[in-house]
């Protein structure tokens, strides 16, 4: 199977998924908070001030008075100041997501991996679900679903070449893809996989293994 067949195969599955959200600051907090943290932790922590969510709102708060609003999500200092770098970073660009859209792709991932605190995925997170920028999100979820389908890439580059030569350039279906692979692995391809209800059965490599055919 290539990438382009397996978006598909999820797409029959489970359907048109979500996005993150439509406003870029919300998915930049919200991909910092995140790390090591359920979404359920996330989404409960930025309820109460979600409606004034913004990096305005964010520079204006002191780095004690951050820390106390984000602290249900833990590592609260490191994602504090993540946050504040981030914030800095955007301001750069006027808050603007069409600002950042003149510039290349690499260079604002570079800019992004260069802040403390964000790694690989959180910077592919924010690139395709808040900056519309084709690059592929790379999970643990990600790199074991492939495994078991069969596949065996020696390190994330040649998963981000196995997708990105095999989909079309675009962020949307990049943020839908990632979406999809979060779905099959926390509804069925979980730590113990439910095989039997795999509607990809049929191409998995893991079936025999996992003792359902
Ligand atoms: S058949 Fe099992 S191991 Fe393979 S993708 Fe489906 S749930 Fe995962």
């Amino acid at each position: 199977m290539n990438a382009n067949e397996i978006y598909n195969e999820l797409l029959n599955a489970y359907g048109k998924p979500r996005w993150w959200s439509d406003d870029a600051f919300t998915v930049m907090f919200q991909a910092v908070l995140v790390q090591n943290t359920a979404w359920s932790s996330v989404e409960k922590t930025c309820e109460p001030f979600k409606d004034k969510l913004s990096p305005k709102f964010i520079a204006s708060l002191s780095d004690e008075e951050l820390q106390k609003l984000i602290a249900p999500c833990g590592f609260y200092k490191s994602k504090a100041r993540t946050i504040k770098l981030l914030v800095k970073w955007f301001e750069k660009y006027n808050y603007s997501v069409q600002e950042t859209q003149k510039v290349p792709l690499q260079t604002l991932r570079n800019e992004l991996l260069s802040l403390k605190g964000i790694g690989a995925e959180t910077a592919d997170v924010i690139l395709v679900y808040a900056l519309y920028q084709p690059s592929f999100i790379i999970d643990a979820y990600t790199r074991r679903f492939l495994s078991r389908l069969g596949f065996d890439f020696e390190d994330d580059e040649k998963i981000r070449i196995f997708f990105e030569n095999n989909l079309p350039k675009d962020a949307r279906i990049y943020g839908y893809f990632h979406w999809l692979i979060l779905d099959h692995c926390i509804s069925v391809c979980r730590k113990t996989p439910l095989c039997g209800e795999c509607k990809m059965n049929r191409e998995c490599k893991s079936l025999i293994h996992f003792g359902s055919k």
